[in-house]
């Protein structure tokens, strides 16, 4: 009897697909999702009570590992002192200083509850700012669900949107336009093209929602040149890479300065927390400023603001960033060296806390070539690296996650696990 298989068919009774959101349900990769009943460190521990290295971490914000007892000990302590207040608090005001000391870009930030409403925000507020409604996005970029987000691309290059999920009216898919990821020609005409009504280029400037990609630094400097050159917000969505990739997050790694960046994930420490922010003159157009809207019953919750401070307070430890980074290299070059012994197509790379992993002989550089990726193999290393104990994202197009509390003995099971499936794939 499976604990994991009762608690997935009760839940599809009540829950849409058993799940709250859709990747848990290993559509993807087929099977009975683990439905997780704790996690310590780098480890969690499924409803049958097997347990497995985590190389998911949430999506990201488990960076200093599960149940950290400083993290677990700020909320605990917040949750005495009341859960939500609806009125500003101190901490919240201390979030937002240590927020705008570490990004240099922003000199005004504002907390939400999720990277969507973050993105969403920041979206609404380039907008308001330029008075333009046409937005740049890029194909395989993910910012979460807000309508205009949800976009892919039109007929034609350089055509406008279609919605990528029902319900997104099409009238509002033809204000987004949806170029390559890493393509700088294609970005210079629709510039030329559409520049004056761009408001703003939405990027994740390490995407890590099509596996992992990497932005070649060509691409990026046109990206910025054009903003500028045109009065476009240049905003980068760092849900995702912010405090992942470096202390910096990807901006600070690349030297490229956006004029309005989003977070959600690691700035929460496991808690719904999300934030955008900039320069002054853009932020100063937000409600009760200015005339763009926004709000939140509970935006700056006092347990989410607590789990961010202390986490983030964790990552400044000397080191952290040297020592994180090291894990994901070590993870990369060692699957990619057991992979090359068994002649298996598969590459992998990693940026900071975040890597990908490619059942094909190059590392990708854009969605088309992701998309090329050997699926089926991906999804068959996946299951025997679960019944091994090893939780990968459940997706061949997803990034995973390593966090501070994954020990060389962690990575050198993973490692000697995959050499062996490996090994077993290529005997047939
Ligand atoms: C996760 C993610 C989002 C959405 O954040 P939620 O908290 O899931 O709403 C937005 N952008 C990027 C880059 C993300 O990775």
């Amino acid at each position: 009897m499976s604990r994991n298989l009762d608690l997935f068919t009760r839940a599809q009774q009540t829950i849409p697909g058993g799940v709250n959101s859709p990747v848990r349900a290993f559509g993807s990769v087929g099977g009975t999702p683990r439905f997780i009943q704790r996690g310590q460190g780098a480890r969690i521990w499924d409803s049958d009570d097997n347990s497995y290295l985590d190389y998911v971490g949430s999506w990201g914000p488990i960076i200093v590992g599960h149940a950290h007892p400083d993290v677990v000990r700020a909320v605990q302590e917040a949750t005495a002192r009341g859960l939500s207040f609806g009125a500003p608090t101190a901490a919240e005001v201390e979030l937002a200083e240590e927020l705008v000391r570490l990004v240099p870009s922003m000199d005004m930030v504002r907390l939400v509850s999720s990277g969507t409403e973050a993105t969403m925000s920041a979206i609404r507020l380039a907008r308001g700012f330029t008075g333009r409604d046409t937005l740049i996005k890029f194909e395989g970029c993910y910012h979460g669900h807000s309508d205009s987000l949800l976009v892919k691309a039109g007929s034609g290059m350089l055509t406008f949107g279609n919605p990528s999920s029902a319900g997104v009216p099409a009238d509002l898919a033809q204000h987004t336009l949806v170029l390559d990821y890493n393509n700088p020609q294609q970005l210079r005409d629709a510039f030329a093209r559409h520049g004056d009504q761009i408001a703003c280029v939405i990027i994740e400037p390490v995407a890590g929602n099509m596996n992992l990609i990497r932005p070649t630094t060509e691409f990026l400097q046109t990206l910025r040149t054009l903003c500028t050159q045109h009065g476009s917000v240049l905003i980068f969505d760092e849900v995702m890479t912010g405090f992942r990739v470096g202390l910096g997050s990807a901006q600070g790694l690349f030297g490229i300065t956006p004029d309005l960046s989003t977070f959600g994930k690691v700035i929460g420490g496991g808690m719904p927390l999300g934030a955008f922010g900039g320069r002054r003159e853009i932020m100063q157009k937000i409600a009760p400023l200015g005339p763009v809207y926004q709000a939140g019953t509970l935006s700056g919750n006092p347990l989410s603001v607590a789990a961010g401070l202390a986490q983030l307070k964790l990552i400044q430890a000397p080191g952290f960033y040297e020592q994180l980074s090291a894990t994901a290299q070590a993870l990369c070059a060692g699957l990619t060296k057991a992979a090359q012994a068994h002649q298996v197509d598969f590459c992998a790379q990693a940026v900071g806390g975040m890597f990908g992993l490619y059942f094909r002989r190059a590392i990708p550089g854009n969605y088309a070539e992701v998309m090329s990726c050997d699926k089926d193999a991906f999804n068959r290393f996946f299951h025997a690296m679960l019944d091994a104990g090893h939780y990968l994202a459940p997706s061949a197009f997803e990034a995973g996650f390593v966090c501070a509390a994954h020990t060389e003995a962690d990575i050198a099971s993973t490692l000697a696990a995959a050499g062996e499936i490996f090994a077993r794939s290529t005997r047939g």
